[in-house]
């Protein structure tokens, strides 16, 4: 009998790899997935039968929650008619808030694979190219099944729970300060360092559209743009300093705050989880946590504000919140 050749669909939203000049000055998307196959040495030689569609020209930085959600409408019904494997084409700018975002909507074995690319096709050196490649040959590859959302770059492969993008040029920008990749692609090949990937259980984008802000804790920080803000927003994530620390004076804005909505802790620093109960001071994990401050554990406070929406979007009651960023975090 002959051997099925995987379908992977590919999908682009726009963002650097698919930019080129424009007469007033920079770069703008512009190009098609199948201009960007085309150019991709390699590609026509897998065993692969690639679909394609073109579904946004955005930069990255104009991406909605909408889009998104379009987009897992999208890869779910291709999953269900056959195909093997997906993958994201989009700006860089918010590949690490979107793939978290598919990654709670996909629950599946398939293999989801967000790439990109830092230069643009005009430059030398383009990195586009190469990072579709690995990013096709990843999802058409049983190696990466079960693993969620994926994103490839730089023949990297890393969970969409844990990617940053870690610096504002550099082509190796997407990193996973906790825990590393969860493998490369070699020779073409992806290899795999984790066996096994705890899954979050799926969450469906409800049909109400919250708002959450993300408010970065700063030196002597009064949380000014805290007040009201109770009443503008469904929720808040806080980023506090280090394993969840905020100045002491504004501790009284938080505990108004988290009276109106509910308040995610997370922390500015990178990397780490924040705590939960050592330091005893005001202002500390344990106090805020205490004041009802609900601790995002690993997930940074950008993954922080899109699970907050997600749990919101699908009217998830404070308890569920808990537990969801328990699970997640
Ligand atoms: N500004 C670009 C974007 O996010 C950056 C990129 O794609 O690398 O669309």
């Amino acid at each position: 009998m002959e051997k099925l050749r995987p379908r992977v669909l590919v999908v682009s939203l726009g963002g650097t790899i698919t930019m080129t000049p424009i007469a007033s000055g920079g770069v703008a998307p512009a190009l098609s997935v199948d201009q960007l196959l085309a150019s991709v040495p390699g590609l026509a030689d897998l065993d692969v039968e690639l679909e394609t569609v073109d579904f946004r020209q955005l930069p990255g930085a104009s991406v909605t929650f909408d889009d998104v959600a379009a987009l897992t409408v999208l890869v779910r019904r291709s999953l269900a008619a056959g195909v093997h494997g997906v993958v994201v084409i989009q700006g860089t700018d918010t590949i690490e808030e979107t793939s978290y975002l598919l990654d709670l909507h996909h629950s599946g074995p398939e293999p989801v694979v967000v790439t990109g690319a830092m230069r643009n096709a005009a430059m030398a050196g383009a990195d586009g190219p190469a990072n579709l490649l690995a990013a096709v040959q990843t999802a058409a590859s049983p190696a990466a099944r079960d693993m969620g959302c994926v994103v490839v770059f730089a023949d990297e492969i890393h969970a969409a729970r844990r990617v940053r993008k870690t610096h504002s040029t550099a082509g190796s920008t997407f990193r996973s300060p906790n825990g590393g990749p969860l493998g490369y692609v070699v020779e073409g090949h992806p290899r795999m360092l984790v066996e096994r990937l705890s899954r979050t259980p799926e969450l469906r984008l409800g049909g109400s559209r919250p708002t959450v802000a993300l408010v970065t804790v700063g030196l002597d920080d009064d949380g000014v743009l805290l007040h009201g803000l109770g009443s503008r927003v469904d929720g808040v994530v806080v980023a506090a300093f280090g394993a969840g620390h905020v100045p002491q004076r504004m501790v009284p804005a938080l505990q108004e705050l988290v009276a109106a909505v509910p308040v995610v802790l997370a922390s500015r620093t990178g990397a780490g989880s924040v705590l939960t109960g050592t330091y005893g001071f005001p202002g500390s994990e344990r106090d805020l946590v205490a004041r009802g401050l609900i601790p995002a554990g690993f997930l940074d406070p950008f993954k922080a504000r899109v699970l907050l929406h997600v749990l919101l979007a699908a009217g998830t009651d404070r308890d569920g919140i808990h537990a969801a960023f328990a699970a997640a975090g």
